[in-house]
């Protein structure tokens, strides 16, 4: 069995300390519900003398931005936040995800998938005649498992004739090999976890070992997360990262899933909507105290 290597940059903590994050991704400016979330973070460590961390989760080389990344650091600086040094950043931990995805290979949890946005869509359209055969999950269509009943030798000769392929986790042995699983949230109590309701979820993309579920649960094990805040629209990866925890062998730390700030007409705030980033109120004369009373934090 390959043991896990963890670099230099885990921070561990004592077993009975707290430890929260707030971690984002340099894809925009952060708004004010990032300033609610890492806030609502950072007093969770302070309310039990514990610790916050800032962790940048920018594996998505195409969409991150260094120019976002600085403005994180100088946005939460600006509002008043402190947090521990060095930083992870995801984009120089991929040696680490890379040796979880091959543990799960090993595991026989994980299968190629050859399939373009557009062949999956192609293969649910087609099933429409026959609704039985789509399995829909709380984002929409699931994948319908084409590329799981391939044999080994198509998978081998497609890869190898330099096809390109995402890593989808074999839900049905993954659920099977974890048995019944839950988890406790601050908020909602104890939740029971239903991954399987997401079907074969991706877990690494062409030219990146890793995704989000992969990447995120595997940092808040290296780094000694006991309390992951963020928001409630991230409810569902939970069911996720805790399959994943299981077949890992990874730490299960306790969740908060708390409600999502909105704008005054009850949009959803976006990091596109320039008006509304913490960098727009700094330049428009607002202090840091007013940005975080803006956010529900005196
Ligand atoms: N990086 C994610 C985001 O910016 C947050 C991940 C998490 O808190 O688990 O939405």
């Amino acid at each position: 069995m390959i043991s896990f290597h963890f670099c230099a940059m885990s921070n561990q903590a004592p077993p009975s300390a707290i430890v929260t994050r707030f971690a984002p991704s340099p894809t925009g400016y952060l708004h004010l519900g990032h300033a609610y979330a890492a806030l609502f973070a950072q007093r969770a460590a302070q309310e039990a003398n514990g610790r916050f961390l800032l962790r940048i989760e920018d594996i998505d080389s195409g969409r991150c931005r260094a120019e976002f990344e600085k403005a994180i650091y100088e946005d939460l600086a600006w509002l008043g936040l402190t947090w521990e040094q060095p930083v992870r950043r995801q984009s120089e931990c991929m040696a680490e995800f890379e040796t979880a995805l091959n543990r799960l290979h090993r595991m026989g949890l994980l299968y190629p998938c050859f399939c373009t946005r557009k062949d999956i869509k192609a293969e649910i359209d087609a099933a429409h005649s026959a609704p039985h055969l789509v399995q829909m999950g709380p984002d929409g269509p699931l994948y319908p498992g084409t590329c799981g009943k391939l044999s080994m030798i198509e998978r081998e000769q497609r890869a190898e004739s330099g096809e390109s392929f995402a890593l989808r986790l074999d839900m049905a042995r993954a659920r099977e090999q974890a048995g019944p699983l839950t988890w406790m949230d601050r908020d909602k109590g104890r939740i029971s976890a239903e991954p399987e309701l997401f079907g074969d979820v991706v877990l690494a993309r062409k030219d990146t070992p890793t995704s989000y579920h992969l990447a995120v649960t595997l940092d808040d094990h290296i780094q000694g997360v006991t309390l992951v805040s963020r928001g409630e629209d991230l409810f569902c990866a939970t069911h996720i990262h805790r399959l994943l925890q299981s077949v890992l062998g990874l730490d299960t730390p306790q969740y908060h899933h708390h409600g999502l700030l909105k704008a005054p007409d009850g949009r959803r705030l976006a990091k596109r909507n320039k008006s509304e980033t913490i960098r727009s109120l700094r330049q428009t004369g607002h202090t840091p105290k007013e940005v975080r009373a803006m956010a529900g934090y005196s």
